[in-house]
């Protein structure tokens, strides 16, 4: 080990080995997930390098991954012929974190106040602890490897700092890398075929390419029974009856023996044909699960999914799921994040990075496209301007929308829980699905404690109504007490109260819902239809009040106000500032004023 380079790790390394260590010894399980899942990604690598340079995948033609343990020497391997790395490579990708966003995380991980409670290993789960998870197991890890551009080498750690040799026997691998665990005491159990293979069950059965495990097999095999001199016989063996009983027998039975005999063997553990591309009648909801768990690391179930073959202009095969929860921090990231869509080329894995499969709104989809009618053999770059992709990116919207309209009503609450703000910023910013985005709105509204949709206000809605009405404040209390809502309450109409800051942009952005107009009764302009008898009695007040008005606008409140006038909408309260048609609702100043701040 004379050539051996010596390296140490760069600090976040040391803080998120740290971190792995404390915080999932419970679930130390998760290494060989993460080790399998890195190993498909070299594969991934590979093959899609191979789609414009053929020649990059000779160098190994199989695909595989493969996994043996060797009892002797307390070793667990995991072998990929995947991409491999170079010594730049090893040094990069195994001895620093080139993620972003990774000290973020783990300042917020370290953050006591935050890091307690079960939610923590969901975090850091989802988070993907990646290669270093290695350590949870291993007191030494040996990272054999071959790149096509480089030698073979050998990275060795024991998670204090690291070393870098060129592999004395040579490029043995020929392309790939063999990650080989030397296990702690405590791990000793990873040895044993049976865990490691239903950890593989548990954890990757929906890898795409196929996962051997060297096995044993025990069979019992005849082998002709040699010719054994007869012991001699004792004095107690012919005082056994039973025993002269079974010399009898023997003497029927071919001259054979079973002998129990362990073969050794390649087994393969998964069934990597990807779940998208069986028939939706075939998928259990079971299955179902499972995917979206090894998809998204998420340990709760989906809320729902929707899985079919869109045809037409393009064909494309689509799994689609919605998470229960909101992704943490999703707004935070609004409008930079949503890598949640991986797209398949014929099956060939080419890229979770195109970061607009979904508009913005609906990132917290989550999901895969698979489409034959793509071209293979471009950059990314072309396959990303390419115009069936516009094609796929309007389908999947309209898919994902017509899955939100079939949740029942139990479950939507939940979703209306966690994705309100997703679907309000989409009647925003879509208009070409903004009839449809309507339809998923829900306000609370003065008819009763819940919240209702827009096709149930309109149901509701009393024989002349021509508007459907709402007032938007802070809070639930406040526009209740509001006395522009008092004299509709009184006449039996229903208000829809906005109390989301982003609910009266929302509307605002809304002309209609099926027919009918929006009226802010806070607004200048809000009219009832009322009876001729009112209509005569309004009259008269306004005539009766003219002075006080002329003095209001003349002098009183000159300047301070664009007009004043005797209102209709009020009925115990003596008066109410509103805004003009085209001026800002107190609401919205308010709102303007806190985002400005
Ligand atoms: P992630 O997989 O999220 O990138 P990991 O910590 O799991 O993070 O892995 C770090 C990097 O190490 C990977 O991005 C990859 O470049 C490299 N790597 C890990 N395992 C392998 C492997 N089996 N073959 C090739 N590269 C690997
Ligand atoms: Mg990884």
């Amino acid at each position: 080990r004379e050539k051996a380079e010596k390296f140490t790790f760069q600090t976040e390394v040391n803080r998120m080995m740290k971190l792995i260590i404390n915080s999932l010894y419970r679930n130390k399980e998760i290494f060989l997930r993460e080790l399998i899942s890195n190993a498909s990604d070299a594969i991934d690598k590979i093959r899609l390098l191979a789609l414009t340079d053929p020649k990059a995948q000779e160098t190994n033609p199989e695909l595989h991954i493969r996994i043996k343990a060797d009892k002797e020497n307390k070793a667990l391997h995991i072998m990929d012929s995947g991409v491999g790395m170079t010594h730049q490579d090893l040094i990069n990708n195994l001895g620093t974190i080139a993620k972003s966003g990774t000290a973020d995380f783990l300042a917020k991980m370290q953050d006591p106040s935050k890091a307690e409670g079960s939610d923590l290993n969901d975090m850091i789960g989802q988070f993907g602890v990646g290669f270093y998870s290695a350590f949870l197991v291993a007191d030494r890890v040996v990272v054999t490897t071959k790149h096509n551009d480089d030698k073979q080498y050998i990275w060795e750690s024991d998670a204090n700092s690291f070393s870098i040799t060129e592999d004395p026997r040579g490029d043995t691998l020929k392309r790939g890398s063999v990650i080989s665990l030397y296990l702690k005491d405590e791990a000793q159990d990873f040895l044993e075929e049976e865990t490691v293979r239903e950890l593989i069950r548990k954890y990757s059965q929906f890898i795409n390419f196929p996962i051997l495990m060297w096995s044993s097999k025990t069979v019992d095999e005849e082998v002709p029974i040699e010719e054994e001199a007869k012991p001699e016989k004792t004095e107690d063996d012919v005082e056994d009856e039973d025993a002269k009983v079974e010399e009898a027998a023997d003497d029927d039975k071919p001259k054979t023996k079973k002998v129990s005999k362990t073969t050794w063997d390649w087994l393969l553990i998964n069934d990597s044909k990807p779940i998208w591309t069986r028939k939706p009648a075939q998928v259990t909801e079971d299955e179902y699960t499972s995917f979206y768990k090894s998809l998204t690391k998420d340990s709760s179930e989906p809320l729902t999914q929707t899985h079919f073959i869109a045809e037409g202009e393009v064909t494309f095969k689509s799994l689609l799921y919605v998470p229960k929860i909101q992704p943490s921090e999703s707004f935070n990231r609004y409008g930079t994040n949503s890598d949640n869509i991986k797209l398949y080329v014929r099956r060939v894995f080419i890229t979770d990075e195109f970061n607009d499969m979904m508009p913005n709104y609906l990132s917290f989809i989550r999901g895969v496209v698979d489409s034959d009618d793509l071209p293979l053999n471009v950059s990314r770059e072309t396959l990303q301007q390419h115009k069936l992709i516009k094609v796929i990116k309007k389908k999947l919207v309209r898919k994902v929308l017509d899955m939100l309209k079939k949740i029942d009503k139990e479950a939507y609450e939940k979703f209306w829980k966690e994705f309100s703000t997703n679907i309000k910023l989409g009647v925003m910013e879509d208009p070409s699905n903004r009839s449809r985005l309507a339809k998923l709105l829900r306000f609370q509204t003065s008819n009763g404690k819940g919240v209702t949709s827009l096709a149930e206000y309109v149901e509701r809605m009393k024989s002349k109504q021509e508007h459907i009405y709402y007032i938007a404040g802070s809070n639930r209390a406040e526009v209740e007490k509001s006395p522009f809502v008092e004299r509709l309450l009184s006449k039996g109409y229903e208000v829809l109260y906005l109390v989301e800051a982003v609910d009266e942009y929302c509307i605002s952005a809304l002309p209609e819902f099926d027919g009918k107009k929006f009226q802010n009764v806070a607004k200048e302009g809000f009219k009832l239809n009322e009876s001729e008898k009112s209509k005569k009695n309004f009259e008269a007040l306004q005539s009766s009040f003219e002075p006080l008005v002329k003095w209001l606008n003349d002098v009183a409140l000159k300047d301070l106000i664009a007009k004043a006038q005797v209102s209709e909408r009020l009925s115990n309260s003596p008066c109410a500032l509103v805004a003009g048609v085209f001026g800002w609702t107190g609401n919205m100043e308010r709102l303007a004023m806190s985002n400005a701040h």
